[in-house]
């Protein structure tokens, strides 16, 4: 992964106060994101992975400031995000966009897929209404939906139509980054595939650079060209795809891999079961935080809290041992 990159995250936190639990007791403090530092080169994809509750969809959407960071920094071509303010932001913003996961309650059901697609150009008033209309016809195409598809709403196609309607809209400004979140889990395998063979053609086509959020490693191994599992806020592990699939360092992405089906090419991994839900971002273990559900924990991890190092080129870990060779986890 390089230091620098279309986008680069640095040190990045988004933290929410809370209400008072009762009278005078001290305000809690939910830790989203505590501390990343990411980046992605022009026209790659960085999936960012890990279980539900980890921050990575709170961290996709600091990037593209539809929640404030609390703390940090977030570079995008050069410039800096949290000093934007009013048309800069918006122009910026035509430039960033998201794909939401569930195709469906993104979508305005009361909207035509036309007029959705249409809608960002109108909100940014991008061209005269015919020339908005030709580019609608244009982003039609290029998803795959047909021309007289246009006066349809959104319960009148399938899930997997509804998220093609979806990069659409996510396209019309001619973006240069997307946040995908979750943008195939509430689709059936079969269109998983599709979906993500379009978002890897349009990558090509349109030289577009992504940010792929999912829980699924299955997903992202598709997809990728790096990956980050997050682990309660915090990067854990961080290197490019071959890699991490042939050679997983952190034992929180060793469980999260065993439960990916056989892969070719891969060497066999017996399924581990991790101990327990992710804690509490309100009541974060001490010392690593992965410490009360790692077998191979020790004194050390329950205080000192280990930092992400490269441990070997290109391949980060936050770990005080080297675990990867032992046979569980
Ligand atoms: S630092 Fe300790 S608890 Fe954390 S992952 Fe490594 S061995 Fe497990």
């Amino acid at each position: 992964m390089t230091d620098a990159g279309l986008l680069v995250i640095d040190d990045l936190h988004v933290h929410y106060t809370l209400a008072r639990p009762r009278l005078f007791a001290a305000r809690p403090v939910l830790r989203a994101v505590d501390g990343v530092n990411l980046s992605v080169d022009r026209g790659r994809t960085l999936g960012l992975v890990g279980e539900s509750g980890c921050g990575k969809t709170t961290l996709g959407m600091a990037v593209l400031r539809l929640v404030e960071p609390t703390g940090g920094r977030v570079e995008f071509d050069g410039v800096a995000l949290r000093s934007l303010e009013g048309d800069a932001l918006l122009d910026m913003r035509r430039r960033m966009q998201i794909i939401f996961q569930d195709p469906y309650s993104s979508l305005n059901p009361r909207q035509t897929a036309g007029d959705i697609v249409r809608s960002p150009l109108d909100v940014q008033k991008v061209g005269r209404p015919a020339e908005r209309e030709e580019r609608v016809a244009e982003l039609f195409s290029l998803v795959g939906l047909r021309a007289n598809q246009r006066n349809l709403f959104p319960h009148q196609f399938s899930g997997g139509q509804r998220q093609r309607i979806s990069i659409a809209r996510a396209l019309a400004l001619n973006p240069d980054f997307i946040v995908c979140d979750e943008p195939v889990s509430a689709l059936d395998v079969a269109i998983q595939a599709q979906i993500l063979n379009l978002l890897c053609d349009l990558q090509e086509e349109l030289g577009l650079t992504f940010l792929f959020i999912s829980h699924d490693l299955a997903v992202v191994q598709h997809i990728c060209d790096e990956i980050a599992v997050m682990y309660l806020g915090v990067v854990v592990e961080k290197t490019n795809r071959k890699t991490l699939f042939r050679n997983p360092r952190h034992p929180y992405t060793r469980a999260l891999l065993s439960a990916v089906p056989a892969r070719r090419g891969t060497r066999k991994v017996e399924r581990i079961r991790l101990e327990g839900d992710i804690p509490s971002p309100i009541d974060v273990p001490s010392g690593c935080r992965f410490h009360t559900r790692c077998a191979h924990a020790q004194e050390r991890c329950r205080v000192e809290v280990p930092k992400l190092e490269e441990k070997s080129p290109g391949h980060w870990e936050a770990c005080h041992f080297d675990t990867s060779t032992s046979a569980s986890v």
